[in-house]
């Protein structure tokens, strides 16, 4: 992985632009998610509402990826390839979305409920979110790496949850995966201190069974080894002054689904105006 590349303000204002644009993207997307849609036709709903919006699909060709969504569905944790296979009721699919402008990644996933979930498979997701949260308070000046993925193991781990060890959050910037490794797993007081300037996608991918994943043959799925459903939730946060300041929202998401929310209110200093 690359260098830690620490950010002034500019380039995270920047960094946000390119988040939210994704943000927008997921919200878009949200509103079409039902039994019967393929995933190839939301990918072509992205793109198109990226580049309206002036940026690139930030995966697109990115390691040869060829599309520009990663859709995850069940059992799938991440790097899904978006296919003719519509969606049913009772599944959840993860949709992550990157997007590049000024220079600058935005990078952000969210797992979405197809219609209604089978109540363990919804607790997952709503237990691996609030995981992504308790990662993002532990991301302040004086703590370390693995404070932060301590926190979110910890939370899983008391739902007897797995956590994926092979594929970890990342910094983002110029470059979609830059230093450091962001591993959802930890000790805590271990690893390298955050400082101001630092912008990290955090991303729990939390499994409902064993941690344990494989991969398809298409050199790009993983799934989990048990076959039980995995759900993956990514927000791109910047530290400024000390704290955590959230450039990715799913105020899109929410506002197209009717969902009142203020778990982002804690993370970002001036109130997004959607
Ligand atoms: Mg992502
Ligand atoms: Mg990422």
């Amino acid at each position: 992985m690359a260098a830690i590349v620490l950010k002034t303000l500019e380039e995270i204002e920047l960094i946000r632009e390119s988040a939210l644009i994704v943000s927008k993207t997921l919200g878009v997307l949200a509103s079409e998610i039902k039994p019967g849609v393929t995933t190839l036709a939301l990918d072509q709903i992205a793109e198109t509402h990226i580049r309206d919006l002036g940026a690139e699909p930030g995966f697109l060709g990115l390691y040869d990826f060829p599309n520009t969504l990663c859709m995850s569905p069940n059992a799938q944790v991440v790097h899904g390839i978006p296919n003719d296979v519509p969606l049913e009721e009772g599944d959840i699919i993860s949709i992550d979305c990157g997007a590049l402008k000024n220079g600058f990644y935005g990078d952000h996933a969210y797992t979405f409920a197809v219609g209604t979930l089978d109540p363990e498979v919804e607790k997952l997701l709503k237990v691996t979110k609030a995981s992504l949260y308790e990662g993002i308070r532990t991301f302040k000046k004086g703590n370390r790496l693995g404070d932060l993925g301590f926190a979110i193991q910890d939370f899983c781990e008391k739902e007897g949850y797995g956590i994926v060890r092979e594929l970890v959050g990342h910094g983002l910037g110029s470059v979609m995966h830059e230093g450091p490794e962001v591993p959802n797993y930890g000790r805590r007081g271990r690893g390298k201190q955050f400082v101001d300037g630092m912008v990290l996608a955090i991303e729990p991918m939390i499994n409902q069974g064993t941690h344990r994943i494989k991969q398809l043959k298409d050199g790009w799925t993983i799934l989990t080894a048990d076959g039980k459903a995995s759900a993956h939730f990514e927000h791109n946060v910047a530290l400024i002054d000390g704290a955590p300041e959230l450039l990715s929202s799913f105020q899109y998401i929410y506002q197209a689904l009717g969902i009142q929310s203020d778990e982002e209110e804690a993370f970002r200093k001036e109130p997004l105006v959607l």
